[in-house]
């Protein structure tokens, strides 16, 4: 039988892809990264695409066009935030059905245009086409001072700590809420469910990190688990996480019960910042962090020598917790729609 992208996955796919296109020896980063990063002129310049999709990244039951508009920029500043980055400007590619009410594609720009005025990314242009379902696609120039000065997945240490911001969980609880048609009519729902559906980009968070001294890092968009497994992977290292060290929503268990830890750790499209840095620059960005307003940090763990790219959880007792890394794959055999990005 021919191989399909079934058999190979997501991850497989852009190995593939990335032996095959013509590309820049500029570039500073490969394709795993959470964005491009090159020298033009005498700056550097940061870009990402991604795209969300009707019924694999959103239902048009359970989010408003202002949301889909929102998502689709915010998940794309994430990207730049998880690189240090500051955004320079946004192309917004529309695919929809000509039946679509004109109203709604109004709402769509105008969610979009909320965050893009409160990150300062002007939409510089884009396209339409029709198509049978959905899709925004946006791309994101930013920039970053340094090629140096900057958040890389492979630059994890032994003896490193390990810190995300916010919390983690409340975007998968979100998910959960409206999977089951819950009102949200609960200050927890609520905030549950905004979560998942205007997630907001941690970019201050982002350049203060690099201001800070912290080097390594990226978004938690598959989930922490995945996500961590990823940088460790880049950096030839391993990590540990302590369960009970998570930072989580303190109404989270009222959606999943005692396992709301292992599934914080599981869930995806938090959009928070997870990195690691040597634990005297980890206690200045903790101090930063909480005295500016910004979303504070949590240290979750810390990166160790041993297999590359292993991830163990352990509990108080220090026994190991066995939790999924696999994260989200658009074409894996186990791709539950509607859980990552
Ligand atoms: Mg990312």
């Amino acid at each position: 039988m021919a191989e399909t992208l079934e058999d190979i996955g997501e991850f497989g796919l852009i190995s593939r892809i990335a032996k095959t296109v013509y590309t820049s020896s500029n570039l500073a980063l490969d394709f795993r990264d959470d964005a491009a990063l090159w020298q033009q002129g005498s700056g550097w310049l940061i870009a990402t695409t991604d795209a969300v999709v009707e019924d694999v990244d959103f239902r048009l039951n359970t989010f408003s066009w202002e949301d889909i508009g929102w998502k689709a920029l915010a998940v794309n500043l994430s990207d730049i935030a998880a690189m240090g980055g500051t955004p320079r400007g946004a192309f917004v590619t529309l695919c929809l059905p000509a039946t679509c009410e004109t109203a709604a594609v109004s709402a769509f720009y105008r969610g979009m245009s909320l965050l893009a005025e409160e990150t300062d990314t002007p939409i510089l242009g884009g396209d339409l086409s029709a198509s049978a379902q959905l899709v925004a696609n946006v791309a994101v120039i930013g920039e970053v001072e340094s090629s140096e000065r900057v958040l890389k997945r492979k630059a994890a240490q032994v003896g490193d700590q390990i810190a995300v911001t916010g919390v983690l969980g409340s975007a998968a609880a979100g998910l959960a809420l409206l999977e089951r048609g819950d009102s949200g009519d609960t200050p927890h729902g609520a905030r549950f469910m905004a979560a998942q559906r205007r997630p907001a980009p941690r970019l201050r968070e982002g350049r203060a990190l690099v201001d800070m001294g912290v080097r390594c890092g990226m978004d938690v968009s598959d989930g922490l688990s995945a996500d961590l497994k990823k940088l460790c992977l880049a950096s030839d290292v391993a990590a540990e996480l302590k369960l009970g060290s998570i930072p989580t929503d303190a109404s989270l268990g009222t959606v999943f019960g005692d396992s709301f830890r292992e599934r914080a750790i599981g869930g995806g499209e938090d959009f928070e910042l997870l990195f690691t840095a040597p634990p005297a620059v980890m206690n200045t960005v903790e101090a930063w962090l909480s005295s500016n307003s910004l979303a504070p940090c949590t240290v979750i763990g810390a990166i160790v020598p041993g297999p590359h790219g292993a991830v163990v959880v352990r509990d108080v007792h220090g026994r190991v917790v066995p939790v999924s890394n696999e994260g989200f794959d658009h074409f894996g055999t186990a791709a539950a729609p509607l859980s990552g990005n």
